[in-house]
């Protein structure tokens, strides 16, 4: 594959001979993740150093019409960084890879979208400082997740990795340079979005089409010195969601899910066992941290307040003991044990994908019981993961997928079976994120005309040549 000779002469101009190439084996590293959606090669990678860079490669492809993908660590799974059209050319942004500033007074930090959540965490655990670890792999980019709405362990009570950032800088579509929040007035200030308009949501949610954050400032809390995690069990979903609705309302856990017995499983069976007698069919865990020994005290005890409420209202809820490992994997994020595909999907062979969604909780119990039917009936686990936001705000209602990408009828089916949850899941409001572009045609059927035209207009304005992760969302 050599593609158009003078492009990628001209990125080799701006990034270097030896960060800009065509070469065919390095096409194909960056050709897939592990969902279903298939293998595509991009024409170009190039790995710019720096911002000056990027705005040199932005006028290329808008001279070229090349379209354009930013790639932080490709870590997702929802084949967000595959190409959808020929000729691709993949900004792969490890380079720019500074930490450029922590505030430990005013706790926020600036960095560059390289920063990997293994090197951010590194250095936010010296100073005494934290973020939202997701349960991803530690490679995985702090801003390629958190734009894209990323979830963490302490989704439960401070939101979306997206409702932590502070400011950012970003090079459009068409190589302007602009900065959004505080940052925008004042150089030095990325401490906060308000209350200027949010203009942040023209690049968070929009997975790359319409720009390449350069630098992102975002919240970074005090770890608090005193932590528990507290764990209970139920046979049904609605004791679950019940018991969860009940302590949610407190806002004092930084996490709180239930996990089903497939997916408590490591690696989740595949395909379909049954689950057997003696084990709990839900478990859930929270995590609890205090300033004090007292404010940790406090809310365990309103943990058994809320248990003992549940028992009396005639809950199978009941407190269960969480082994040491686990309860590492939970409060020592970014996690290699949580962290590693292998614990998801080993037995299908190295795939995953999800219906993955925000849901209004209350509907958790009436669409699990149908993906336990649909998965069952495709002779996979309904691996079932329910978590709580920002108190009882909005829940997540996923079912990760083991996928044997191996066998194109077995991908098929895991994609089938996901695609059939999805439509059940929206019928009931939920919303899916970080969508394989498939989840679009979905998601837009039924999106109303007005949000659609408003999108598009945004899209037309900010990326006139329509270079930037063209088709991902469908409306272009
Ligand atoms: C086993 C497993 C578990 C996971 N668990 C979680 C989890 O708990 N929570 C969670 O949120 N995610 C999870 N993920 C998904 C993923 O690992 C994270 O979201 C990760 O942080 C994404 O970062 P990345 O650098 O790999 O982004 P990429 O995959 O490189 O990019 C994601 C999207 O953002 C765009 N993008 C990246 N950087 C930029 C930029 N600077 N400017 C503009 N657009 C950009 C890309 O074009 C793409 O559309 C999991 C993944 C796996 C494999």
């Amino acid at each position: 594959m050599v593609g158009n000779t003078n492009i990628l002469g001209e990125l080799k101009g701006i990034v270097g001979d030896e960060h800009a190439t065509s070469d065919k084996h390095i096409m194909y590293a960056y050709s897939y993740d592990m969902c279903f959606v298939p293998n595509k090669l991009p024409q170009y990678v190039a790995q710019p150093a720096n911002v000056e860079e990027i705005v040199e490669i932005m006028k290329l492809c808008n001279k070229t019409k090349t379209p354009v993908i930013p790639v932080g660590a490709n870590t997702n799974i929802g084949g967000l960084c595959i190409p959808k059209k020929d000729n691709t050319l993949l900004i792969d942004l490890r380079r720019l890879n500074k930490i450029i500033r922590i505030d430990e007074e005013t706790r926020y930090a600036i960095i560059e979208p390289g920063v990997s959540h293994a090197q951010f965490a590194e250095e936010l655990y010296k100073r005494g400082l934290r973020f939202g670890w997701p349960v991803g792999p530690p490679s995985g980019t702090v801003t390629g997740c958190a734009i894209s709405h990323g979830i963490s362990g302490m989704s439960g009570r401070y939101g979306l990795n997206s409702q932590m950032i502070t400011s950012m800088e970003v090079v459009r579509p068409t190589g302007d340079v602009c900065r959004v929040g505080s940052c925008a007035i004042k150089e030095d200030s990325w401490h906060s979005f308000l209350p200027l308009p949010r203009m942040d949501g023209i690049f968070t949610g929009w997975f790359g089409t319409t720009g390449i954050v350069t630098k992102l400032a975002v919240y970074t809390p005090a770890v608090p010195p005193y932590v528990d995690v507290v764990t209970c069990s139920t046979e049904e979903i609605r004791d679950m969601y019940k018991y969860m609705l009940e302590f949610g309302r407190y806002e004092m856990a930084d996490d709180l899910t239930a996990v089903n017995w497939w997916l408590s499983q490591v690696p989740i069976p595949y395909p379909y066992k049954e689950k057997p007698a003696d084990q709990h069919k839900w478990n859930s865990y929270a995590v609890l941290y205090g300033y004090t020994e007292k404010e940790l005290e406090a809310k365990v005890d309103a943990f058994h307040t809320v248990i003992k409420h549940q028992q009396e209202l005639g809950s199978t809820v009941q407190v269960t003991e969480y082994p040491e490992e686990a309860k590492r994997g939970r409060t020592e994020l970014p996690s290699q044990i949580v962290g590693s595909t292998k614990n998801y999907c080993k037995e299908a062979g190295g795939g995953i994908s999800w219906p993955g969604t925000f849901t209004p909780a209350n509907k958790w119990e009436e669409v699990y019981n149908k993906w336990e039917k649909i998965y069952k009936a495709r002779n996979l686990s309904p691996a079932t993961r329910i978590t709580m936001y920002r108190g009882i705000h909005y829940g997540m209602l996923r079912a990760m997928t083991p996928i044997n990408k191996q066998s194109p009828e077995e991908t098929e089916n895991a994609k089938m079976a996901i695609v059939e949850a999805l439509g059940a899941i929206l019928d009931a409001g939920g919303i899916p994120y970080k969508p394989p572009v498939d989840f679009n045609v979905e998601i837009n059927k039924r999106a109303d005309k007005g949000y659609l035209k408003l999108m598009c207009d945004i899209k037309d304005m900010i990326d006139p040549n329509g270079i930037m992760n063209p088709g991902q969302l469908l409306i272009r």
